[in-house]
């Protein structure tokens, strides 16, 4: 079961989907299933969300199954805690699997399939290292260098395979090989590893192993034993298609899985790989996996990206066969969309200039009448109090304006949003010359609703009151990653090479944003005394603020800045 698109918005066609419609037409197919199957070494980042919404909305559509695979098959890197984020997120984005299943589970019938391959002949045990195993692979002009090892007798190599499991031998010492073809123009065909000792401790199936399967082999079994089928992975996977095939087609397994290839999300302003987003939590980079500039799922849920929008996003962006880079922007876009009707609008100071009006009667508080979202009447309406002291923006003050500077400046007259005109009379300044206060008067006969023409003004600034103002933090964010599509080298090869991952990690840390988190400390309006985590408010002419989680709570008060107002971008026009 999975979330409902939006009324407004039809799946657009995608070359997965007509794939599967012949398949479920020409009665190949009789139940869709699909899979999520992330493997539990971090926290989920936007392009599993694409991952996610087409896995369950393609099965959604043809009543099928998808269920979520923890493709736990590597001891070292993987942890509970992970799984726990995983499920989390994955409910969150508002789907819910239909059977939640570990690789882990099947490592008993892999192995036994493990045994049908050697006793075919098509996999023997190898004792060359891992390092020997990388130099005799050859490369794409040559071919790779046999393993003194490949012509064991099938009853040696169940023997040592036994063995292996049954913890005789030091990690790394040996490797069940596939026997395929070391002169394959598909280097991935080159008698491929199918499974390594490491005598670590699993934290699904404890120390019942110390043998673990590689990825090219549990995953188009586990695929198999769940009957999935349509496996759907990024373009990275499309060369390991053949060796998926021959793992299904050698175990001869019961069900016949299809591998299909879509391009992976790429992002500007940020990384989309687990591994440099674990970088830079390890480094203290950022605060922790759930930090708001992440583009994890967890640091987009605590800024305050809705659900909804993370799906209409991954719906649009669709699915290719090439890789591209998506901007940032229209993510945002997305969230605008979102909040723009749902999101009280509300007045909120982020850098304070207190403000006396002095011909205002002191003692005096008038409660304003002031609309929650003019775009969305339903909202209703609040009372703000206003008197003789106010804060407003210190950036809506200048001593010496340029032209056309509309806002206050000495002698001008603003126009105070859902209050009066007011014109600024004299400036306050400290022994040090800084400006600590403006003396203003204003003109009751300008009171918001009440007609008033005779006299125009070309700003508008906002306000709090400020014997009622409620003290709050605000956090406005930044590209944590300087510009262009980053570190999203991780595109290559599912186990890349050492070096070049080394240099591709360097390279991104070099550009990381020193200024991506700016925190400010100002006013927000009364009403917003006892706002709970994951409240959204527009802030007028701030954008789009989400009540912090984990920081806000016991009197304190906490906004991130999900997203500015405006921006330059447009949703390109043949996606409007
Ligand atoms: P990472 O490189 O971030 O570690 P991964 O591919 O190793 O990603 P997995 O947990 O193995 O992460 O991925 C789970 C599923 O999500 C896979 O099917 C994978 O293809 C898909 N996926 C991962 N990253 C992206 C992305 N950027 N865009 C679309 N799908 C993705
Ligand atoms: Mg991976």
């Amino acid at each position: 079961m999975s979330a409902k698109l939006p009324e407004t918005q039809t799946p657009s066609p995608n070359f997965i989907r007509n794939i599967i419609a012949e398949d479920v037409a020409s009665g190949r197919v009789k139940e869709v299933i699909t899979r999520f199957p992330p493997e539990p070494n971090g926290y989920l980042h936007i392009g599993h969300a694409k991952s996610i919404c087409l896995n369950f909305d393609l099965a959604d559509e043809f009543g099928g199954r998808t269920n979520l695979r923890f493709d736990d098959t590597n001891p070292l890197k993987e942890n509970e805690e992970y799984v726990k984020a995983i499920m989390e997120d994955v409910r969150w984005l508002g789907y819910e699997w239909d059977n939640l299943c570990y690789a882990s589970d099947y490592f008993e019938q892999m192995y036994e399939y493990a045994v049908r391959l050697i006793k075919k002949g098509k996999a023997y045990v190898c004792d060359l290292s891992p390092e020997e195993i990388r130099r005799t692979r050859g490369t794409l002009t040559e071919p790779g260098i046999p393993s003194p090892y490949r012509n064991r007798s099938v009853e040696e190599n169940l023997d040592l395979f036994r063995r292996m499991r049954e913890g005789e031998f030091p990690e790394g010492s040996r490797t069940l090989r596939a026997k395929i073809d070391m002169a394959s123009p598909n280097i991935n065909l080159r008698d491929p590893v199918l499974y390594r000792i490491v005598h670590a401790r699993h934290h699904h199936t404890g120390d019942k192993w110390c043998i673990y399967p590689m990825y090219d082999f549990a995953h188009p079994l586990s695929d198999a034993i769940e009957g999935v089928t349509h496996s759907i992975c990024t373009l990275e996977f499309e060369d390991h298609r053949p060796l998926y095939d021959w793992v299904i087609r050698e175990c001869e397994t019961e069900t016949v899985p299809r591998q299909y290839e879509f391009n992976r999300l790429n992002l500007t302003q940020t990384v989309l790989s687990k591994r440099y987003l674990k970088l830079l939590v390890e480094r203290g980079i950022v605060d922790g996996w759930d930090d708001p500039r992440m583009p994890t799922i967890a640091g987009l849920r605590r800024r305050g990206f809705t659900p909804d929008a993370i799906r209409a996003f991954c719906r649009e962006i669709g699915v290719a066969k090439s890789n591209s880079v998506v901007d940032w922007r229209m993510l945002e876009h997305f969230v605008r969309e979102d909040l723009k009707l749902k999101a009280p609008r509300t007045m909120a100071v982020l850098r304070p200039l207190k403000v006396v009006i002095v011909n205002y009667p002191e003692g005096q508080i008038e409660w304003l009448e002031a609309e929650n979202n003019p775009e969305n009447p339903e909202m209703g309406t609040r009372r703000i109090p206003f008197s003789r002291e106010i804060y407003i923006e210190r950036e809506d003050f200048m001593e010496n304006p340029p032209p056309k500077y509309h806002r206050l400046f000495p002698g001008n007259e603003v126009r105070l949003k859902h209050a009066y005109f007011i014109r600024c009379e004299e400036v306050v300044k400290n022994e040090a010359g800084e400006i600590v206060e403006l003396r203003c008067t204003y003109d009751p006969a300008t009171k918001s609703g009440s007609g008033f023409t005779a006299r125009k003004v070309k700003g508008t600034i906002h306000w709090v009151e400020a014997s009622h103002a409620v003290p709050a933090e605000f956090r406005l964010y930044e590209p944590l990653i300087l510009d262009g599509n980053s570190g999203d080298a991780d595109n290559e090869e599912p186990e890349g090479e050492a070096g070049e991952a080394a240099d591709a990690a360097a390279s991104f840390l070099g550009r990381i944003n020193p200024k991506s988190l700016e925190v400010l400390h100002g006013f927000v309006e009364p009403g917003l005394k006892d706002a709970k985590p994951h409240d959204k408010f527009q802030f007028f002419r701030h954008g789009y603020f989400n009540v912090d989680p984990r920081d806000s709570g016991a009197g304190r008060l906490v906004f991130n800045r999900i997203v500015s107002l405006k921006s330059s971008y447009e949703l390109p026009v043949d996606a409007r």
